[in-house]
């Protein structure tokens, strides 16, 4: 790992104590957006991490997984995916709902997104529970295509959120943790 991207990454991470409710320190990542160069840093360092990788989509979820997501995309040359929660996708979808601490939630993806050859690299902004990702491996299970890997710019590793992302793949990776 390259320890002067996550030092910079680290240092322009925003901690928002008490947001969205008490008792959450919320990881802010836009002050990252105002950084062009970091920004193209962190997609670079990402490109040559997976251009090896046999990865054939990117799928991103809603939505700051899509600010890295689509870039890595273009550079890497491969096609990308959105995840979105549900009613916001126009076409014919695909939908996947999973339990929350209170109530439910539920996911979509157009139909046609992947199929039975792809190997897809899901990416998110954060990892905290696991439960977007596993529920977006999950969607993107039940089309056919396999889960190759899973990336995050920042891992929050006390709440453990891999542990629900094993039975897809070990490929879990994050710059900050
Ligand atoms: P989870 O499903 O619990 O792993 O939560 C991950 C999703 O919620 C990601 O899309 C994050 O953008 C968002 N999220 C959860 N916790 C935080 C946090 N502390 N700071 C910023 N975003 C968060």
């Amino acid at each position: 790992m390259n320890i002067d991207l996550v030092e910079k990454v680290k240092a322009e991470i925003r901690d928002v104590v008490d947001f969205p409710k008490e008792g959450i320190v919320f990881k802010d990542i836009t002050p990252i957006m105002l950084d062009p160069q970091l920004s193209n840093e962190i997609v670079e360092h990402l490109a040559t991490q997976y251009k090896d990788s046999g990865i054939t989509k990117i799928a991103g979820i809603e939505s700051r997984g899509f600010l890295f997501g689509y870039p890595l995309a273009m550079r890497l040359g491969i096609p990308f995916i959105l995840i979105r929660k549900k009613g916001k996708l126009p076409y014919k979808k695909v939908s996947y709902s999973y339990d929350l601490e209170y109530g439910s939630a539920t996911i979509e993806m157009h139909e046609d997104a992947v199929d039975a050859n792809d190997k897809v690299l899901v990416h998110d902004d954060l990892l905290a529970t696991g439960g977007s990702a596993e529920a977006a491996a999950h969607l993107i299970k039940k089309c056919g295509a396999s889960v190759e890997a899973f990336n995050f710019l920042v891992s929050l590793d006390f709440l453990e959120g891999d542990q629900k992302l094993k039975q897809f793949t070990d490929n879990i990776q994050a710059i900050v943790n």
